[in-house]
């Protein structure tokens, strides 16, 4: 049986960062980070419980990535560049079959974004993963909730949807092909956070948010923060593939409310666009126009025909949905 030292020791200690920036990593009572001059350090926490998040017997090898990448897309949606991780987590045994693949997916993502696991802490207990990410932003160009103005644009980054398909599927709730469920099992299990968007839209970008809970509520969260409203055009939506098999109603409920798409939704005033477009090109990631901010509060959803839709799903939440 292994040691929770022995544990921390195969698995969980590397020598690969940065010296410039990590001065010290695993091993110590704290790990040190050498800030980089002129910048902020941005950093966010996120928490995956067995049963809430995943399901028990998920695979450990797209945990190990899920657990980091739901904390990096935060600080995508900052416009921050990854640094550093913490993890602490508990786990009922100290098993290597499940240890070496958790720790293989987790740092296939972290190595991808140069993110070195500088510390954490190991317990026994029900499965629980917790991950803290620190990223450098520079001083005043982090892409806050509250800087959406009225006039602004509004813009999310790939498609949305496909990640609730694929949870839909597995509750039996909808009918997909098994090719198709492939790609939306992909979204749901392995997003791909985007933080080389989050960045190349420092200084051109005002709000942004990581679309976890869903489009409509994660957006509402920028108008509530920012003291205004948004008016969406429904059939400007860029619905995930899969999902265009299935009928209007349910795409459009997926597109506006599914949540764990990990996309970017962003303000950027219109004299802006050129940029915002030059960005989606460096950072080879498709970003579509869906609205703009308005001065009345509230969040407006347009059909095709310029009317009002009446919806009234609200996004996913922990504590009234299930
Ligand atoms: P402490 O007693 O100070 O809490 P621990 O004995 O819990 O320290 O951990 C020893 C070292 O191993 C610390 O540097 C801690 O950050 C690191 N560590 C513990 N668990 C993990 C983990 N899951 N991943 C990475 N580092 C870890
Ligand atoms: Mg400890």
């Amino acid at each position: 049986m292994l040691s929770e030292f022995d544990l921390i020791a195969r698995y969980f200690t590397r020598q690969s960062h940065d010296p410039t920036r990590v001065a010290l990593a695993v091993g110590d009572d704290c790990a040190l980070l050498n800030p980089l001059p002129g910048n902020q350090l941005a950093i966010s926490t996120d928490m995956l419980v067995e049963g809430r998040h995943f399901f028990a017997g998920a695979d450990p090898g797209r945990l190990g990535h899920k657990a980091l990448a739901v904390n990096l897309s935060d600080l995508a949606a900052m416009g921050a560049r990854p640094l550093a991780f913490t993890l602490a987590f508990s786990l009922p045994n100290a098993d290597p079959a499940w240890l070496a693949p958790f720790a293989q997916g987790l740092f296939a993502l972290a190595d991808q974004h140069g993110c070195a696991l500088i510390g954490g802490d190991t317990t026994a207990g029900p499965l629980n993963i917790c991950i803290t990410v620190f990223g450098d932003v520079p001083t005043g160009a982090a892409l806050r909730r509250d800087a959406a103005c009225a006039g602004d644009d509004v813009w999310v980054s790939g498609s949305v949807g496909e990640a609730r398909l694929a949870l839909a599927a597995l509750r039996q709730e909808a009918q997909v092909d098994a090719s198709l469920l492939h790609q939306a099992a992909e979204r749901l299990h392995a997003p791909a956070p985007r933080v080389a968007l989050g960045i190349a839209l420092r200084g051109i970008a005002r709000a942004a948010i990581d679309v976890s809970d869903g489009l409509v509520g994660d957006l509402g969260h920028i108008l509530e923060r920012s003291r205004c409203g948004a008016t969406l055009d429904a059939s400007a939506l860029p619905i995930g593939a899969a999902l265009l098999h299935q009928d209007a109603a349910l795409q459009l409920r997926f597109a506006l409310a599914g949540g764990d798409d990990y996309e970017l939704c962003f303000t950027a005033p219109p004299a802006q666009r050129k940029q915002v477009m030059a960005a989606a090109g460096t950072s080879n990631t498709p970003v579509t126009r869906i609205g703009r901010v308005d001065a009345e509060p509230g969040l407006r959803v347009l059909d095709a025909s310029g009317s009002a839709l009446a919806f009234d799903f609200a996004s996913f939440d922990h504590f009234t949905s299930s």
